[in-house]
Parts: C-alpha cells; sequence; structure tokens
C-alpha cells in the first residue's frame, strides 16, 4: 500500500468549547500505487481536513498517516497537492511559475527545464508558456497549477475539488486530460469532490464521508469498461449507486451535527 491511513481523528481548537467537536473521527482507509481515489462528501464533512493531513500541512490528534511505509510528518515534495483556486505569481510567466517550484529541489538545471517540458506538454500548455496568469482562463489556470505539481513528480497527487470552480465543459476537458495523464503515468490520485458524477467518472474507488464528525464510510470500487464514456448506462448506474449511499449516511447523522448535511 502506498498510503495507509489508521483511525485518524482530528478537530480543531474552538475559543469557547473546551472539547471541540470532531471534523473528522477514527477514518481508516488504504491506498494502492496507481489508483485512482475520490472522496466523496457534502460540504463540511471533512474532506479538506482529510487531505490536508496527507499533505502534512496538519497533524491528527490521534491515529497515524502512512506514506510509503514512512509516517508522515509534515510537507513532502512527494506528495503534490492542487487547491480549488490556482495561486500562481502574477509576474512570472507560466514556464517561469513552475520552475520556481522546481529551484529549492537541487535537480540540475538541464533537467528541470526537460521536466518543465514534460509538465508543460502534459497539460497542453507548451504554446502559451511565455503567457502571464492575468491572460488566462480559469481552466488554463488550474492547468498550470497541476503543470507545477507535475513536473515535481509526485508519487501521490492530493486534488482538493480542483475542477469545482470552473465551467462545466472545461471540467470535463480538464477531467479527461486528467485521467489522460493518470494513464500514461500510473499516477496515484486521492481527488476531494462533492459532485457524485465527478467521483463516478474520474475514480477506481471511490470513499463516501458522511456528515460530521465523518467517521461513517463507505466505499465503492467501480468496475467499467475502457476508455469511459460519459453516456455509458454504466456510469448512470454508479451516479445512481453514490447517491443512494450518500442519503443513507446522513440519515445516520447524529442530532447536534444535522444542520451541516444536505
Ligand atoms: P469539507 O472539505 O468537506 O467541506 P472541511 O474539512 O473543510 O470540510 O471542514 C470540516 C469541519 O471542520 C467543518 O465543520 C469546518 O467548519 C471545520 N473546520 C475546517 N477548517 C477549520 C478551521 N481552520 N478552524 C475551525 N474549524 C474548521
Amino acid at each position: 500500500m502506498l498510503i495507509n491511513v489508521a483511525n485518524v481523528s482530528k478537530s480543531y481548537p474552538q475559543p469557547l468549547l473546551a472539547t471541540p467537536p470532531a471534523a473528522i473521527e477514527d477514518i481508516s482507509f488504504s491506498i494502492r500505487e496507481g489508483e485512482f481515489v475520490c472522496i466523496l462528501g457534502p460540504s463540511g464533512c471533512g474532506k479538506s481536513t482529510l487531505l490536508n493531513l496527507l499533505a502534512g500541512f496538519m497533524t491528527p490528534d490521534q491515529g497515524s498517516i502512512e506514506f510509503g511505509g514512512q509516517k508522515v510528518t509534515g510537507p513532502g515534495p512527494e506528495r503534490g497537492v492542487v487547491f480549488q483556486e490556482a495561486t500562481l505569481f502574477p509576474w512570472l510567466n507560466i514556464r517561469r511559475n513552475i520552475e520556481l517550484g522546481l529551484k529549492a529541489t537541487g535537480i540540475a538545471k538541464g533537467h528541470q527545464q526537460q521536466l518543465i517540458d514534460e509538465a508543460l506538454a502534459m497539460v497542453d500548455l507548451h504554446c502559451s508558456q511565455q503567457s502571464y496568469p492575468h491572460q488566462l482562463s480559469g481552466g488554463m489556470k488550474q492547468r498550470v497549477a497541476l503543470a507545477r505539481v507535475l513536473a515535481l513528480q509526485p508519487q501521490l497527487l492530493l486534488m482538493d475539488e480542483p475542477f469545482s470552480a470552473l465551467d462545466a465543459e472545461t471540467r470535463e476537458r480538464l477531467q479527461d486530460q486528467l485521467l489522460n495523464i493518470c494513464a500514461q503515468k500510473r499516477q496515484t490520485v486521492l481527488f476531494v469532490t462533492h459532485s457524485v458524477e465527478e467521483a463516478a467518472y474520474l475514480a477506481d474507488r471511490v470513499l463516501i464521508m458522511g456528515a460530521p464528525p465523518a467517521s461513517l464510510f463507505n466505499e465503492v470500487e467501480i468496475q467499467r469498461s475502457q476508455p469511459r464514456t460519459r453516456n455509458a448506462k454504466e456510469l448512470t448506474m454508479t451516479i445512481l449507486r453514490l447517491r443512494t449511499l450518500l442519503k443513507e449516511l446522513s440519515r445516520h447523522i447524529p442530532e447536534p451535527y444535522q444542520q451541516a448535511a444536505v
């Protein structure tokens, strides 16, 4: 297993509460190398908390997270993160934005340029590499953010609702581009989304979280014919199945949390 999450709980300090409620509680799962796993759940259920713990931006209150057999104690280049909004440096062109992440790695300059070229090609932005962020559409900015992470050749790609701010057509195009990249590189991905359709289309396996404290977990392995198509009956069936499981989970929400449910 590339990732092992065992009995992880996390709460955020709250000024008026001695024992703040858990954002996530007693969560356990594993991810194999090359798998595309989606974390699906309603807003506020703890998806980003889980992703931030895996990224090493914070540590669990209880439980452990292991990556490649080593305990995660902080961020690292082997775990690349793409957020909902691309945070690019406006005064640097696309190529320089990607280069910036590589500078601290100690990789030889020539090899850095090769990695940038490969990353630009993967997201199909080679022709726009001299453009500046203000000249780019939202979708292009997200592709730069993805290229910046891919250039670092992470073993795990952590993606936190990366396409949710995009229009439907751009979102579908980027989903397909991501799937192509994953097929080429056998990239392991943990992808957070609240969209049932997105999870059903992208994932090999979907982990469903209920409303907080999200310890209620359901898991759906998706067997499908390749290549994926959006109109396939099997995709519709998967969407229905995920919707049903999500509904079942929200039926089990403890009283104090019921307002948070969708
Ligand atoms: P999701 O990504 O599913 O929308 P989050 O992980 O962002 O959920 O949030 C889970 C819970 O933790 C929510 O109740 C949220 O209000 C709370 N939370 C998240 N971040 C913080 C924070 N920095 N401080 C306090 N509470 C937080």
